[in-house]
């Protein structure tokens, strides 16, 4: 695994942290929790901003798998892969001092170093949120998104979480609370994925939400290919995510895009954004409802529209296809479905 870092976006402890310009550190994808409630604060502009740290060379070769299992026609043996990531409690346990618990689910291998109640709760957690993602998209539930499994790391303390964050990932993870890496974006290459969580973070409540954003983003960073969505539509699944784990968060959201609406004549710069700008807490209420809106409209049409994103179609181009519409139309709809959204 040599992973560069492409991040797009970061938040946590109620703020938004900035990442800019990654190309350069290219290799995958890192997001954090964006469950954020408070007033976010973006960082001035030209802040540095992505944290990167040194990794430890010899620890990361050690959680690196050994074996995808691959084959002369090209497909992974699943069963080595599986293997190779269960190994990886002994690599943890090695850094941490501590020992790494297995869990594992249908989609989900966990591994945890706290009270074995937290790992269940995860355990409980994300095999419904993986049907939500499956019914959302009208998908087989069977169908195999990433290779292994969807490897959820739990730490007990803020310090392992840093710790493994710096010198396996290397990232400075000491603003977060959650993330997610893919750690290959090589197509090539199997979907391997884990996302780490700082068991200190918070509560079950805000655990669980930091679990379907950053379980959303994973989901769909390897969803039908490794292509990257837009930012807005990237976080706002994560957010659809959260929400749909957590129904009552719902108002809340639309109430700050409707402010945001208001406020903003165009979203049309909104929609090229960088994917690694900064959103503000409002923005993640406009890129929810935005998701919320087209989803509702029709969710044949927003897989389709997922689908030809995920096969390079630029958006205004899958938007038309899959739609019929045009982002001007699409702003226009959304402004008359924010002011009387469907009661949910
Ligand atoms: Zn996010």
């Amino acid at each position: 695994m040599t992973p560069t870092v492409i991040p797009t976006r970061l938040s946590l402890r109620n703020r938004t942290a900035a990442m800019p310009g990654i190309a350069l550190l290219a290799g995958a994808i890192l997001l954090a929790g964006a469950a954020a409630a408070a007033k976010s604060e973006a960082p001035p502009p030209g802040a540095p901003a992505y944290p990167v740290a040194k990794a430890d060379k010899a620890l990361r070769d050690a959680f690196a798998l050994r074996t995808t299992g691959r084959t002369a026609v090209g497909t992974f043996g699943q069963a080595a892969i599986v293997a190779e990531q269960k190994r990886r409690a002994g690599v943890l346990g090695e850094l941490t001092g501590t020992t790494f618990r297995l869990t594992e689910t249908r989609h989900y291998l966990i591994l945890g170093d706290a009270d074995p109640a937290q790992a269940a709760l995860f355990a409980r957690w994300c095999e419904p949120l993986y049907a939500n993602f499956a019914q959302l998209l009208g998908m087989d539930a069977g169908k195999r998104i990433w290779d292994g499994k969807c490897m959820l790391l739990l730490f007990n303390t803020t310090r392992e979480f840093e710790d493994f964050a710096r010198r396996v990932d290397g990232v400075d993870a000491g603003r977060w609370r959650a993330y997610y890496y893919l750690e290959d974006v090589n197509k090539e290459a199997p979907a391997l994925l884990h996302l780490c969580f700082n068991l200190k973070a918070g509560d079950e409540r805000t655990l669980q939400n930091l679990m379907a954003h950053e379980g959303g983003h994973a989901f769909f960073s390897v969803y039908q290919g490794k292509t990257r969505l837009p930012l807005w539509l990237d976080e706002g699944l994560a957010e659809y995510m959260t929400v749909y784990n957590e129904a009552t968060l719902r108002p809340a959201k639309l109430a700050l895009a409707a402010e945001l609406a208001k406020s903003t004549p165009s979203l049309r710069e909104f929609f090229e954004r960088p994917a690694n700008s900064v959103l503000t807490t409002e923005e993640y209420g406009l890129v929810f409802s935005l998701v919320d809106c087209l989803f509702e409209t029709s969710r044949p049409k927003f897989k389709k529209l997922i689908d030809a994103l995920k096969d390079g179609k630029p958006q205004a181009e899958a938007l038309a296809a899959a739609y019929g519409f045009d982002f001007p139309e699409l702003e226009k709809r959304w402004r008359a479905w924010l002011a009387a959204p469907s009661a949910k």
